[in-house]
């Protein structure tokens, strides 16, 4: 059992640890390319209220279409370009996308929040807060229009913490959610002390809900206090209408999942949105008659 362990440890680790291995560098490059070329697109996921099934938000991720070995994960490839100079350039290149897109929307009436992820060394970056600034002015987009998610993992860590450019970002006016939360090390002081407004609960709990007392356990006690701090609670991972009926009982605020709504690319998600946000005849169109 343990030899099992640790030979799967090793072919797990080891070419990750291997920063100069052929592959990752061949990748790195064609990454490099991707971004050049535009070969790399944003799709949308719907995020919805679950109290009434409105739309909340979309989240924005990163699709990258490899001319030979097809999709690759951004799973894959975001550490790879966050351990090279690429996460810079990477990350001003979606945010810079995704504002566009949200503009389009919402100068055609479609006023959602656009989530966009960003990592570590982005929040030490001290020119984000001024593009995002300088984009949302060029943009006539308000900043609520635009909302940041960031991993606990990376949130946590002080130099993080230390950013100005989270205080920036706070004071445009940009929210700022905590991702994948449950899987790090948060303190209860330092949740409390980030200007962050929305908590989401990662997937890998949310997705056995409704099997497992262990998970309901932590998705239940987690919604209590991300409430009980005046945040929204998000879940990831909605995969059935058990686990957003459940979360919903829970007092979960909002859904993400494929049950509610998988990434769309762009005409799809736009479509999506028109749909739902289509609001009820105008009164002009339809009157009751007086006392019926
Ligand atoms: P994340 O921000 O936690 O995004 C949620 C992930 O859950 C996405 O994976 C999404 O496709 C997936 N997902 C959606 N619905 C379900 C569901 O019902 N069940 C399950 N199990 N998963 C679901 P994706 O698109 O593969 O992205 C993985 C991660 O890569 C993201 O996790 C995020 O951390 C990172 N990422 C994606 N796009 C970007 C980006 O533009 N910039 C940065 N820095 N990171 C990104
Ligand atoms: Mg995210
Ligand atoms: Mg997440
Ligand atoms: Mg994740």
């Amino acid at each position: 059992y343990l030899a099992k362990e640790a030979r799967s440890g090793v072919e797990f680790y080891v070419p990750d640890k291997d920063r100069n291995s052929p592959e990752r560098l061949s990748l790195q490059g064609d990454l490099r390319r991707a971004i050049d070329r535009g070969e790399l697109e944003l799709h949308y996921q719907p995020k919805v209220t679950l109290a009434d099934r409105s739309v909340d938000g979309v989240e924005a991720l990163l699709r990258w279409w490899h001319p030979v070995r097809g999709p690759v994960s951004p799973s894959e490839f975001i550490p790879l370009a966050e351990q090279s100079y690429l996460m810079r350039e990477l990350t001003q290149y979606v945010i810079g996308m995704a504002m566009e897109q949200a503009a389009q929307w919402w100068h055609q009436g479609m006023q959602v929040p656009v989530s966009v992820n960003v990592s570590a060394r982005d929040l030490l970056d001290n020119g984000l807060a001024e593009q995002i600034e300088a984009a949302l002015a060029r943009l006539r987009l308000p900043a609520r229009a635009l909302r940041l998610e960031v991993t606990e993992r990376v949130l946590m860590t002080d130099q993080a913490y230390a950013a100005d450019t989270i205080r920036e970002l706070a004071a445009l006016g940009v929210q700022l959610a905590l991702d994948d939360f449950g899987t790090g090390y948060s303190s209860l002081v330092r949740l409390q002390r980030l200007p962050v407004s929305e908590v989401k609960i990662d997937a890998s709990f949310v997705r056995r809900l409704t099997e497992s007392p262990d998970d309901e356990r932590i998705v239940r006690s987690t919604i209590e206090l991300v409430r009980s701090l005046g945040l929204r609670s998000v879940a990831e991972g909605v995969e059935s209408a058990e686990i957003a009926d459940r979360l919903r009982d829970l007092n979960c605020d909002v859904g993400q999942g494929w049950w509610l709504g998988e990434p769309m690319a762009p005409a799809d998600a736009t479509a999506w949105l028109r749909e739902r946000l289509r609001t009820d005849p105008p009164i002009t169109a339809v009157e009751a008659p007086a006392g019926a």
